[in-house]
């Protein structure tokens, strides 16, 4: 092994490409003359430069319970060499990521800058040219208000190759985990995801498409808009006293949830002071809480 590939980097992925490949599912299967005649061949046809490539691995790492991470989200983690992570992927998810990995913190906080996002573009694509295994690890799912879309628009372009692992999006595990079902036959037929971030202090929703009935509809980012939502909600005609709850750290041990109406919500933020990241779900759903909370 030594003599053909020269360095351990090569030779640690050559050999998890055999842990992970037909070689293992041979000898698992009690097939050992064919697993080592898989294994010459594969050390044969492998080229060292096959083993050089880089390749980043977009990762939805769920809303913060670790357990809610996907096995091939935790397989990717033990593999990378280096990490870019942000503030909505928790320490215990962190904790399960390569010892050796190099971790690299691209915090974001809620008014952050396009430059910001295309210097990670950049890091992503330089990290994967140099040959290494780039993790970009997202909170929830990436292609859920996580701009997996950019990040990997740079990648496609240059040719480097990439994968996307979808992850529970915050909607999903915090619903569950607070015991308020996104849709219910009795309540709600369809359940809406929208980014209540404030662009220059507005907030652009299709006010109309939100007050539909029978609809729980779920803000991500919301905390800054509450007010807005909160009066714009009501002026397109939903009913002050819709039910609303404000998720804070879903999934973990710091699970907050706060029960009102939308009509009472910016008074109820103002006294509990909610800090990010919450989850806003509102709509009739929500009553549900007081009967199926579990967590
Ligand atoms: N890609 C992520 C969302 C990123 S936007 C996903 O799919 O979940 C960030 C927003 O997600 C936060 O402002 C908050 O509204 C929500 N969020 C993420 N994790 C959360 C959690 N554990 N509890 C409550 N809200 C959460």
């Amino acid at each position: 092994m030594k003599a053909k590939f020269g360095q351990l980097k090569q030779r640690r992925r050559f050999w998890e490409s055999v842990l992970q490949g037909p070689v293992a599912d041979h000898v698992l299967a009690g097939r050992d003359e064919l697993a080592i005649k898989t294994l010459e061949t594969l050390i044969e046809d492998t080229a060292d430069n096959a083993l050089q490539q880089g390749e980043v691995y977009l990762v939805g790492a769920g809303p913060g319970d670790p357990d809610l991470l996907t096995f091939k989200a935790l397989r990717l983690m033990q593999q990378a060499d280096v990490v870019f992570y942000d503030r909505l992927v928790s320490k215990e998810v962190l904790a399960l990521v390569r010892k050796e990995a190099e971790m690299i913190y691209v915090g974001k906080q809620r008014a952050w800058h396009s430059k910001r996002q295309d210097e990670i573009n950049l890091l992503l694509l330089e990290h994967a040219q140099a040959g290494k295994r780039v993790l970009r690890l997202k909170g929830g799912d990436p292609f859920i208000f996580g701009r997996g879309g950019e990040e990997i628009a740079t990648l496609a372009e240059q040719k480097i190759p990439f994968q996307v692992v979808p992850g529970i999006t915050a909607a999903s595990g915090v619903a569950c985990y607070s015991g308020i079902p996104l849709t219910h036959r009795d309540y709600s037929q369809s359940c809406v995801f929208v980014t209540g971030q404030l662009k220059e202090g507005e907030l652009d929703l299709n006010w109309q498409a939100l007050v539909q009935p029978r609809q729980t509809v779920v803000v991500y980012m919301g905390l800054a808009g509450l007010d807005i939502l909160s009066q714009q909600l009501q002026k397109h005609g939903m009913r002050a006293d819709m039910p609303a709850a404000l998720v804070q750290q879903g999934t973990t041990d710091n699970q907050k949830v706060w029960v009102s109406s939308i009509a009472e919500l910016p008074e109820l933020a103002k006294k509990q002071q909610p800090v990010a990241p919450t989850l806003l779900i509102i709509g009739e759903v929500v009553e549900l809480h007081n009967k199926l909370a579990w967590f």
